[in-house]
């Protein structure tokens, strides 16, 4: 994914065409997206100007992914074309911590920092095009410059990650589970409400490890004393009145009682458990919690708790080992669970993680076929899960006209991005963020469809 923020680039005053420009390119996850995001705050509070195009960039900052082969090839690739059209280029980001990776493909590259090294990112911009002397001309809006829409944003709370999966480089990539601190977080989930958000999406590498790693403190909140973890920070979350979404949570014994936050309705019914696989072996072989049937437990605890809701997953499939009884342990999973949204990748070993070394690799087109048979009966469950909404009247929050003109909006068990969506029937287009009331009326694979009843 590329974005290129430009905040007011089209009606950009002659004062602010003179100042430093600077290009973004932002590749990868939500994450990554994040860290651009505070970048680009950082770039306006100190009076650069963010530009639209390469051409009209002084200088372009390419925010790399290094996760799968696939995203170092498009980081490489984005490279590249920042250098072809622009010529004076910064590299950060995952990929920027092999840094001999980079070079070795384009010496000219001015400067590679590492992931969150938003102190080096900026060094590197201030060497090449020192800041304005005039950071007072435009104020950052208090809650800082984002790259999603205005009615929904990510809150990053914290980064790094110290479970040691086997597939995975990013606890090598970006260390550690760092928290951030509490009251720091729910400030700018504040200024974010404060600026229109009606969702904010919590993330981190490891969303339900929050505050594990400086032991759970009390910290002072308006007043109140309040543990540094996820289920406190949630409780106080859920008095923003918006809608609180959580991401990428390891499957841990306490999101029991995130559930019961769910079941309360202080925050989304939508767990986002990355599962991996179903298969002890293949489990224990990712270094993954291996007990399927305590997985089938806690999912059937979890629906009785909270009936509505939503469970969404990812799995990987052709890892090294994986016999076609591992993949049948999976689809016999699948079909038990009934998950709402099911996300599937082929296995892809990633340079330096612990996994390269296993034998027994998975030839690709077998992986690929599993992968195809995976998504078909996942479509088949989806599909009829879908199905079983139609003449529910659900909450929807609107993102806006695809390009063929419909309007798309996202119910409470729709990540933005992520999930499919639900087409609103509407006989004008209504503005992103608007909150309504709607009768789902038919549904396929992925998608729903609706028709608006009242605006709440
Ligand atoms: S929990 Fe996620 S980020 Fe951490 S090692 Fe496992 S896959 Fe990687």
């Amino acid at each position: 994914m590329t974005v290129e923020a430009s905040p007011k680039s089209a009606h950009a005053t002659r004062r602010e065409r003179r100042r430093p420009a600077i290009g973004f390119v932002s590749l990868g996850c939500a994450k990554a997206l994040v860290d651009s995001e505070r970048i680009i705050t950082r770039l306006r509070a100190e009076g650069y100007a963010i530009a639209a195009s390469y051409a009209e960039a002084d200088l372009v900052v390419v925010n790399t992914c290094g996760f799968l082969l696939s995203a170092r090839a498009e980081s490489l690739e984005a490279i590249g074309e920042a250098l072809a059209e622009n010529g004076k280029v910064v590299v950060t980001g995952c990929l920027g911590a092999e840094p001999e990776r980079i070079r070795a493909a384009f010496p000219e590259v001015l400067a590679i920092t590492g992931p969150h090294q938003y102190e080096a990112v900026l060094a590197a911009i201030h060497a090449q095009l020192p800041p304005p002397h005039a950071p007072y001309l435009e104020l950052v809006p208090p809650q800082g410059v984002r790259l999603t829409p205005r009615h929904y944003a990510y809150l990053k709370i914290a980064e790094g990650c110290d479970n040691r999966c086997s597939f995975c480089i990013i606890p090598k990539l970006r260390g550690g589970l760092v928290s951030r601190p509490l009251p720091e977080i729910l400030a700018e989930a504040e200024a974010l409400v404060a600026a229109g958000a009606r969702e904010l999406v919590v993330i981190a590498q490891d969303t339900a490890a929050y505050g594990r790693d400086v032991r759970y403190p009390p910290a002072s909140w308006r007043g109140r004393s309040v543990r540094t973890r996820l289920f406190d920070l949630c409780e106080e979350l859920g008095r923003l009145g918006v809608w609180i979404r959580l991401l990428y949570l390891y499957p841990y014994p306490q999101l029991d009682r995130i559930v019961e936050l769910m079941a309360e309705g202080k925050i989304l019914p939508y767990l986002d458990v990355p599962f991996q696989h179903a298969s002890p072996a293949i489990l224990k072989a990712m270094r993954r919690p291996a007990s399927t049937e305590r997985m089938i437990e806690r999912i059937r605890l979890w629906r009785r708790v909270c009936p509505e809701l939503a469970i969404r997953s990812t799995f990987i499939v052709g890892f090294p080992g994986e016999t076609e009884e591992d993949f049948a342990q999976l689809l016999a999973f699948l079909e038990e669970a009934r998950l709402d949204r099911v996300g599937c990748f082929v296995y892809e070993p990633v340079d330096g993680a612990a996994a390269n070394a296993l034998p027994d690799g998975v030839p690709e087109e077998v992986a690929e076929d599993r992968r195809a048979r995976l998504m078909a009966l996942q479509e088949r469950i989806s599909a009829e899960k879908l199905r079983a909404r139609v003449g529910r009247i659900e909450t929807v929050l609107i993102d806006g006209q695809d390009e063929a003109g419909r309007t798309v909006g996202r119910s409470r068990f729709e990540a933005p991005g992520v999930d499919g969506v639900v087409f609103v029937e509407s006989s004008e287009p209504l503005a992103p963020g608007t909150v309504l009331e709607v009768e789902i009326t038919a549904a396929d694979v992925h998608d729903l469809y609706a028709r608006p009843i009242a605006r709440p």
